[in-house]
């Protein structure tokens, strides 16, 4: 069924009893061309992408909940380009390439609003840092302006601008960044990859991962065994767990991440604004909510909830820039399970195991990755063999020293 102003309207003239299922509930068949393991952006996008652009439809995706209970239906759903890195910039600014052309492609409405992201800096060492990140991103042919201390005010004079602890000097703005609507971004793929005669199966857990001579064959699963020629794992929080299960140990920590959301107020932010003076950004929701995050919890996890100290942090970074807050009352707060790598930056890249392929390490900031991560993945998957898009992104990288570290870090999570 297309989705359309004519299917719209046809199905109010007839009460809207014609609607579809979305996707069909199919049990699992007892052998793949390719098994993806995790249900969330990136292994549907990557079962879409097989289908569509290698031809392959003997797909299943395996997910142990259901569609969208992941991050993919827990972020704060920013969506940019603004990378630093050469071994970033491609993929990232092809990833918003392929946001731009969404909809249209997959037939879903995923409210894609390039309503911008302006990142703050509060220091003369700070916007030398975004001057250069501003300049190597133009070098990639992406869209950003360094911005001074009076047109950032004419954009968003409801910051504090006057009493400010960390005065604001100016800020990096990538106008075509934005927001999409997250969990409809699930239920897109997973609709189009079913159309394409992808299996996707909810509530199917996979236990472990047969490995024979040193190839992967199959998978347990609570729904039982399944063999398949080819396996991806895309299991987000869960990797380390996962390909713990072919015996693999990877250069990843699993930590919660919190947001939250306000009571519903009249349009008052129209784009996504960063603080530079502590991990706190902030932007609105069509449905008139507030939706803030900052740091991630800073100890190992598998929990999806969140703790306290966190929710005064996050309280004291956004009062700290936008007083008027302190008048708003939070409606809910959730918490997601993020993949931190070492250095900040993702893998898609094939495994020591022949026929295991590995897509992690998305640390915050996954969800914009979600189209290029299904595109890159799939191409990797099916060719056996990276994109130049994913080239860097290797799992070796850590051993052999070339990291992709944007901020210069390190190995410490909470600061990429
Ligand atoms: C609070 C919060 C805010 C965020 N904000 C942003 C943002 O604004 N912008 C941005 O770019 N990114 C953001 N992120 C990060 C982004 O959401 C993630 O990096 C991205 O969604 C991860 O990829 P995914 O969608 O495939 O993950 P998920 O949706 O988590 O998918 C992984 C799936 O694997 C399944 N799984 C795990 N183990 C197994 C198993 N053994 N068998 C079968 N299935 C299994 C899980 O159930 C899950 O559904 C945020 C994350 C959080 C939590």
């Amino acid at each position: 069924m297309r989705y359309s102003l004519t299917t719209l309207l046809g199905q109010a003239l007839m009460g809207n009893r014609g609607w579809r299922q979305a996707w069909r509930r199919p049990d699992p068949k007892p052998d793949y061309d390719v098994v993806i393991v995790g249900g969330g952006g990136h292994g549907l996008a990557t079962a879409y992408y097989l289908a569509k652009e290698h031809g392959l439809s003997r797909v299943a995706v395996l997910e142990k909940g259901w569609i969208g209970n992941g991050n993919v239906g827990r972020n704060t759903t920013i969506i940019r380009s603004n990378y630093l890195l050469p071994g970033n910039t491609p993929f990232y600014e092809w990833s918003l390439k392929l946001w731009e052309g969404l909809e249209q492609d997959i037939n879903y409405n995923a409210m894609v609003s390039q309503r911008g992201v302006l990142n703050l800096y509060h220091s003369d060492g700070q916007r030398d840092a975004y001057a250069r990140r501003g300049n190597a991103m133009r070098m990639f042919g992406v869209d950003s302006d360094l911005l001074d201390r009076e047109q950032v005010r004419a954009m968003v004079p409801y910051l504090d601008f006057d009493n400010a602890r960390f005065p604001i000097q100016g800020g990096l703005i990538q106008r075509r960044g934005g927001t999409v609507r997250h969990d409809a971004v699930a239920w897109g793929y997973a609709r189009a990859a079913d159309q394409r005669g992808v299996d996707i199966i909810e509530n199917c857990e996979v236990t472990g991962i047969d490995v024979i001579d040193g190839r992967a064959v199959g998978v347990m699963t609570t729904r039982g065994p399944i063999k398949a020629k080819k396996i991806g794992l895309a299991a987000a929080g869960n990797s380390s767990r996962v390909a713990a299960m072919a015996g693999l140990r990877l250069p990843i920590e699993s930590h919660v991440l919190q947001a939250f959301v306000s009571e519903g107020v009249k349009p008052l932010i129209d784009n996504v604004v960063t603080f530079g003076a502590g991990h706190f950004y902030i932007s609105q929701s069509d449905k008139g909510g507030l939706v803030f995050g900052g740091d991630i919890d800073g100890y190992n996890s598998y929990a999806w909830r969140g703790n306290l100290p966190m929710v005064e942090d996050v309280a004291e970074c956004g009062m700290a820039l936008m007083p008027m807050l302190g008048r708003l009352r939070m409606l809910r707060s959730w918490g997601g399970l993020m993949d931190m790598s070492m250095d900040g930056s993702p893998i898609i890249d094939r495994t020591p195991v022949d026929g295991l392929y590995l897509n992690a390490g998305w640390c915050y900031g996954g969800f914009k990755a979600t189209p290029a991560s299904g595109w890159c993945f799939a191409h990797t998957i099916a060719r056996n063999e990276p994109h130049a898009f994913n080239a860097a992104m290797r799992l070796d990288r850590f051993a052999s020293g070339r990291l992709i570290d944007e901020k210069g870090a390190g190995a410490q999570p909470n600061l990429h």
